[in-house]
């Protein structure tokens, strides 16, 4: 048996889930025919409180989209330095809508209301408009922190008094809201753009979709299809992901419970400097400085334990909905025997 831990993107489609797909009637959705695609994409629309919504291949796609739809070339957006939007979508926001990015500092990926009113420029000719700030809940990069609801509410007034954009990169967002305990609804208030992932921890094989009002939908359509993400039959898709919103979110928590089991082994091992609190599915820890990384994952590997590392003497391990008792308990017996000379 192999327990993948690498990532929650691993996760294969249930029997039920394909009998979905392959029940589902589908059409052109680049002429909006498409009807399994129109009931996803009015489905969460509503359950967010949003005007519209627009399926998208990837999570990296609708973040793109929204930026491009929020700014204009030579715009400045602001984002914590953990923002996946910076570091993992290939320099897109530069590259796809040339606009340049301030990085802050925030509490384990989160920033305050505080630290953006130093961060927005002033209004001088010489100085980038900053017309965006992005935020990311729950931050992958930073262990999967959650974002309070009151301090979503906080940076949206900010926002809303400053004339800003605020998108949200949701990818995990229902990670956060079984754990913290708000809605979706509340969380819809917050955003002018909301992009949640279908693809990760609820177990759909392929996509994401962006949320917002009719007007800026209208736009990210045209955007989508300009950057090739326009997409025939994707209904067969788009089933899989109902599927998905229907069944997978309230069974999140068992996810976390298990992140939370497996660090706490993590906490009790010599060879492990330090595991960042882990707070939904994603756990982040440190090796002591003599353990060389790369063997150590190749020694897990060995034993049918796959992990993804996370940069120098880091390793990130996330659990997901085909990590089941039995693969919780493999992990605990191997960590458990790891050897380090
Ligand atoms: C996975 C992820 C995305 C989207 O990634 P895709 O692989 O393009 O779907 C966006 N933001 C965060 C935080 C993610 O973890």
């Amino acid at each position: 048996m192999i327990v993948d831990l690498r990532s929650d993107t691993v996760t294969k489609p249930s029997k039920a889930m394909l009998e979905a797909m392959l029940e589902a009637p589908l059409g052109d959705d680049v002429f909006k025919e498409d009807p399994t695609v129109n009931q996803l994409e009015q489905y969460v629309a509503e359950l967010f409180g949003k005007q519209a919504a627009l399926f998208c291949p990837s999570g990296t796609m609708t973040n793109q989209i929204a930026i491009n739809v929020h700014t204009r070339p030579g715009d400045e957006l602001i984002a914590d330095v953990n923002a996946h939007i910076y570091n993992y979508e290939g320099g897109g926001i530069s590259k796809n809508s040339g606009v340049q990015t301030r990085l802050l500092v925030g509490n384990r990926g989160r920033l305050s209301s505080t630290q953006l009113e130093t961060a927005v420029q002033a209004n001088y000719d010489w100085l980038s408009r900053t017309s965006l700030v992005c935020l990311e809940n729950t931050v992958n990069r930073a262990g999967g922190s959650i974002y309070s609801l009151e301090d979503m509410q906080a940076i949206a007034n900010f926002c809303q008094e400053k004339k800003l954009a605020l998108h949200l990169d949701g990818a995990r967002l229902f990670n956060a809201i079984v754990e913290a305990g708000y809605t979706e609804q509340q969380v819809g208030l917050c955003f002018d753009s909301i992009s949640i992932c279908l693809s990760k921890g609820l177990g759909a094989p392929i996509g994401s979709l962006l949320l917002g009002t009719e007007s800026f939908i209208k736009q990210a359509r045209r955007v989508r299809k300009v950057f090739g993400g326009g997409m025939r039959q994707a209904g067969i898709l788009a089933a899989a992901g109902l599927y998905a919103l229907r069944n997978n979110i309230q069974r999140l928590k068992h996810d976390h419970q298990k992140a939370k089991f497996i660090a706490e082994i993590l906490n009790h091992q010599t060879w492990v400097k330090q595991v960042l609190p882990v707070e939904t599915n994603i756990i982040i820890f440190e090796l002591q400085d003599e353990v060389n990384s790369l063997a150590l994952e190749q020694q897990l590997a060995q034993q049918g334990i796959r992990v993804a590392g996370f940069g120098k003497q880091t390793i990130r391990m996330v659990t997901h909905l085909d990590i089941d008792e039995e693969g919780v308990h493999k992990t605990e017996a191997v960590l458990k025997q790891v050897k380090v000379s």
